[in-house]
């Protein structure tokens, strides 16, 4: 797991999240962060959806330039696809929450996100690289463009190995979700600063309570 404070944003600026998850669509239903205690909304505003974007990879400083400028200049696009945006996260969530409860998947947000995946796959452009091919997306200067790419990590992530491994955090206020890309697969928390030195500290105390 990469640390958030060894990460450097290409324009040297330091994150502005708290990136733990270990994929891109996990890091993304984060956003909304203590969902099932005290939710508190990290994309706020269209420009947040940006940084997202560019802490997580997903854009480079150019086009996160150019985007934060179409903001300014198109304000209620860009408040619509943050609307899309957070739509789209709440749907990865209860696919990702179903399944980590080894609950049914419900229909409405599997719905949500292939529809996005189908929108997704309208810009999908085959390119030729280093003799083989990639896949790329056109048009990265529309708003709606980050959604593609999270609609598509999300997509892969499902059909997917690795999929057994996406986990919740163990600490009830956080339910983060991450990867758990660990040897025996045992990760119980996001992060050990955030949450896994909390807990062991209450159970230190709950000890030395008992004792
Ligand atoms: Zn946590």
């Amino acid at each position: 797991m990469q640390s958030s404070e060894s990460r450097k944003i290409p324009d040297g600026r330091p994150p502005h999240f708290d990136l733990i998850a270990g994929n891109v669509c996990l890091d993304f239903v984060n956003t909304l962060d203590d969902r099932h205690t005290k939710p508190k909304e990290l994309l706020e505003r269209y420009d947040d959806l940006v940084r997202f974007g560019e802490d997580a990879g997903l854009l480079g400083v150019e086009q996160a330039a150019r985007l934060i400028k179409r903001t300014s200049q198109d304000p209620g696009r860009a408040r619509e696809s943050l609307r899309r945006a957070r739509d789209l996260r709440e749907a990865i969530h209860d696919i990702f929450w179903a399944l980590i409860n080894e609950r049914p998947v419900p229909d409405t947000p599997l719905a949500r996100l292939n529809a996005d995946v189908q929108k997704a796959s309208e810009h999908l452009r085959l390119v030729p690289n280093n003799g083989g091919f990639e896949w790329h997306f056109d048009a990265l200067d529309n708003f709606d463009s980050l959604l593609w790419r999270i609609a598509g990590s999300a997509a892969d992530l499902l059909v997917s190995d690795q999929l057994p491994f996406v986990r919740a955090c163990s600490s009830k206020d956080c339910e983060w979700f991450f990867l758990d890309t660990s040897k025996n697969h045992h990760r119980r928390w996001c992060d050990m600063k955030r949450c896994g030195n909390r807990a062991k500290v209450r159970r230190f105390y709950a000890r030395k309570k008992t004792a």
